[in-house]
């Protein structure tokens, strides 16, 4: 049962997205799917969301280069680029949508994974930093959360930066900062009005890894959710930059950190579970229709039905809410807290399908051999990383008090 396409046709969307879709649906196909066995079990693919940087930890530089010129020649590589920066110019929407076709497999398509904030960029700060991540040749890490600032960075950050002369100097320690040492530009937050702090005291600065203020150690704590540690704790020590490294307005580095995380690390959590979601049901599916115990097939079970309709329920509930939100970000509203929403849903409702999909295929739920046990695991960190869940309910109760 496909139910996927047929869904996204009755939203209407454009037909070049639609084209896009199927492009996407048929490199997932016919390219990754065939590479995922050899994905799933190898130990040095890394948790995150560095396409280009996952696919070199595994395979062989042919197959990433084949998969970096599919992504090229299709146009998909700039799929969430502005036009005015030599991109496709698509919506929100359609980005949810073509992306949702890619996340129906654990083996990344590379493309420009460019964070919205960074077209805040200006004059020199476009050669130096933009274009060169537009163009995959440089890669960026984000420094918010600090030893003892996670849920409540504006209250709770330490890491300073004051200005002498013409230059700033950054101090503090960013820990749990995810692909740091692959990245080569750090947007990091520092204080740099401890009065107003997070209402326009906390700046956001671009500061390159190589920088000799900056010091990178892999964090001794390593978790559950990615065979390898891809967290750092960064030390900025007198760290000197200029006020060319000022990403945005001084003072307003809270709010454009805010900006990113609320499309990038909450709308787009939405096809980022979907894709895991619908790729779960199908597997099982398939897998009830065919393994057979007491003699019938467990598809005729009902305590198996219900959880494939349970799945099902979560998918489009969560799809029409992704859809919709995504069009409401199109149309130039605040979403912040219907993004929570999205990410809130997603997470939550991600892993239990997972959970079910995993108890459905009995041993080899747990199997490597399957993406289950992975998507689960990623569904699950995003309960946490982001924001979690308790915080994505606080902003949508903060909604609608405020209303
Ligand atoms: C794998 C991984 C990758 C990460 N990558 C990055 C990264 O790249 N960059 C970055 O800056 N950060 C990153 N983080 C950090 C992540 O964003 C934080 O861990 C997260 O925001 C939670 O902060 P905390 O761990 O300090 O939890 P805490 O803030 O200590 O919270 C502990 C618990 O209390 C709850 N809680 C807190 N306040 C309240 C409240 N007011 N009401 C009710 N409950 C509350 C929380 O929801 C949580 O359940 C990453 C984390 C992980 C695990």
């Amino acid at each position: 049962m496909d139910t996927h396409v047929q869904t996204q046709n009755a939203y209407q969307l454009p037909a070049d997205v639609k084209e896009f879709c199927e492009v996407a649906k048929r490199i997932v196909r016919e390219e990754l799917l065939p590479l995922e066995q050899e994905f799933l079990p190898h130990p040095g693919h890394a948790y995150g969301l560095k396409e280009t940087i996952n696919l070199k930890a595994v395979f062989k530089k042919d197959v990433v280069d084949r998969l970096i010129r599919i992504s090229r020649d299709t146009g998909l590589w700039y799929l969430m680029v502005p036009e005015k920066h030599g991109g496709l110019g698509l919506s929100i929407l359609a980005q949810v949508a073509i992306l949702e076709q890619f996340m129906y497999t654990a083996v990344p398509f590379p493309f420009a994974n460019v964070p919205n904030i960074l077209y805040e960029c200006k004059g020199n700060q476009i050669d130096r930093y933009l274009t060169p991540v537009i163009e995959g040749d440089k890669t960026t890490c984000f420094g918010q959360t600090e030893p003892n600032a996670g849920s409540d960075p504006g209250g709770m950050m330490q890491t300073k930066a004051v200005k002498r002369g013409d230059k700033w100097i950054i101090n503090g320690t960013k820990m749990w900062i995810s692909m740091a040492h692959e990245s080569d530009i750090i947007m990091v937050q520092a204080v740099t009005d401890p009065e107003k702090r997070q209402r326009g005291g906390i700046t956001m600065f671009l500061v390159d890894r190589n920088n000799p203020g900056v010091r990178i150690e892999e964090q001794g704590i390593k978790t559950w959710l990615g065979p390898r540690p891809a967290q750092y704790i960064v030390h900025f020590d007198d760290c000197e930059v200029s006020e060319e490294n000022v990403l945005g307005e001084v003072g307003k580095g809270f709010s454009l950190g805010q900006r990113w995380l609320t499309i990038h690390d909450r709308l787009l959590r939405g096809p980022y579970a979907l894709g895991k979601m619908q790729r779960a049901l199908d597997m099982s599916v398939e897998w009830a229709k065919q393994r057979v115990t007491f003699g019938k097939p467990i598809a005729e079970r009902q305590a198996i039905q219900w959880k494939l309709a349970d799945m099902y329920v979560d998918i489009q509930a969560l799809r029409s809410m992704t859809y919709e939100m995504a069009a409401r970000a199109d149309a130039g509203e605040d979403v912040r807290a219907e993004a929570a929403l999205v990410k809130l849903t997603s997470s939550e409702w991600g892993a239990r399908c997972l959970n079910e999909a995993i108890q459905i295929h009995g041993a080899m739920g747990e199997s490597l051999e399957l993406p289950l046990t992975l998507f689960y695991r990623y569904l699950r960190h995003t309960q946490i990383g982001g924001g979690t869940s308790e915080i994505q309910r606080i902003l949508i109760a903060r909604k609608l008090l405020k209303d």
